[in-house]
């Protein structure tokens, strides 16, 4: 994500600020804009500073402190676009469940800028039934009837995390016991939405629908069967050559779903480079190999090549970082080159989305 600035003292701001720190106003984001705006109190509601003729109210989330979106007063819809995905929040009575609440909405609204930046279509269920997205955000519940384990997972639009994986130790025990190298909040939305597009971008066009095929092989396999056996025998040895993750290989749909996270991790981290300025020249013999200069912006670049390459020096030079810091790896993966077909395919697909 690009470095934001409050639009009235110039000061570099977070995505998730409510307040500029420089000079105290109030920000909020505008989506139409694609802006951090900031705020001055006009009675019950708000105006831009500088003023663009509208006023102008925080969505209804807000007040929970877990979105900064501002929507105009003239609507009747209570939520900012990315709140309004929401069919199901977590039960507000506990604290334990608003600080869950506010990882979740942190990750979510990460990912909405994202397909944005990205031109991808962003509906409500509320207004497309069959064809739009929502999430519902679930606990684990027992009662008398035993326990309900909710699954993070997708069915036809609808995104469903299970609430437990918005704490870090819960997550980082599930991590371990799946021996993952990576595991996320952003990571789960950028996974679970990856099934969602799928559904619109490839499986109702046939030629996308064939190279689909070619690219991650046949996708009527029985998926619940595939996924038994993955989850029985784990991955081929060798799933390094062919996959970015070992639940890549369970099935068709996963490889496409894993590497769409990818995906959007990669655009995500070039566009933050990007937006920073950031070059590299390392002292190293073969300087090229990691010399990277992210003078573009991924959204609008053509040659996927010139992205991944600025990835890959990009995330070299973090991981570095981070291990200086005894973190893990910020990007703990390899790219082999058929994986870097998969991501190139994805890019095909979604570039005139972005142009468009
Ligand atoms: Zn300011
Ligand atoms: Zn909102
Ligand atoms: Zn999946």
């Amino acid at each position: 994500m690009r470095i934001f600035q409050c639009g009235n003292c110039q000061f570099p701001i977070y995505f998730e600020n409510t307040t500029c720190l420089n000079c105290g106003y109030a920000l909020g984001y505008h989506s139409e804009y694609d802006m951090m705006v900031p705020l001055q109190r006009d009675h019950e509601h708000w105006t831009l500073i500088p003023a663009d003729g509208q006023t102008y109210r925080y969505c209804a989330n807000y007040q929970h402190d877990v979105c900064n979106w501002i929507l105009p007063t003239g609507r009747e819809q209570e939520f900012c676009e990315a709140c309004a995905l929401n069919r199901t929040i977590p039960h507000l009575n506990s604290e334990d469940n608003l600080t869950a609440w506010h990882q979740l909405e942190k990750a979510k609204h990460r990912l909405i800028y994202g397909l944005k930046q990205l031109g991808l279509p962003v509906v409500s269920k509320n207004e497309q039934a069959e064809t739009g997205l929502a999430f519902d955000f679930l606990s684990d519940e027992k009662n008398e009837k035993g326990e309900k384990n909710i699954k993070t997972g997708h069915a036809n639009g609808l995104i469903t995390i299970n609430l437990a994986e918005a704490d870090s130790v819960h997550r980082e025990w599930i991590r371990r016991k799946l021996s993952e190298p990576y595991r996320t909040l952003i990571g789960h939305f950028r996974h679970e939405v990856g099934h969602y597009y799928w559904d619109r971008l490839v499986q109702p066009y046939p030629d996308e629908h064939a190279a689909f095929h070619r690219i991650f092989g046949d996708e009527t396999q029985d998926y619940a069967q595939s996924l038994e056996t993955y989850y029985q025998n784990g991955a081929d040895p060798n799933w390094q050559q062919s996959y970015i993750s070992q639940y890549a290989t369970a099935h068709p749909w996963e490889d496409w779903a894993e590497t769409w996270a990818h995906y959007l991790h990669v655009m995500d981290t070039v566009e933050t480079a990007y937006s920073f300025g950031l070059s590299l020249h390392p002292s190293i013999t073969y300087s090229d190999l990691l010399k990277s200069q992210a003078t573009f912006d991924p959204h609008s670049e053509t040659n996927f090549d010139r992205i991944i390459d600025a990835f890959i020096s990009i995330t070299f030079a973090i991981n570095s970082f981070n291990r200086g810091m005894g973190l893990s790896d910020v990007y703990p993966f390899v790219i082999a080159p058929a994986v870097k077909e998969k991501l190139r395919f994805i890019h095909k697909l979604v570039l005139p989305y972005s142009a468009g």
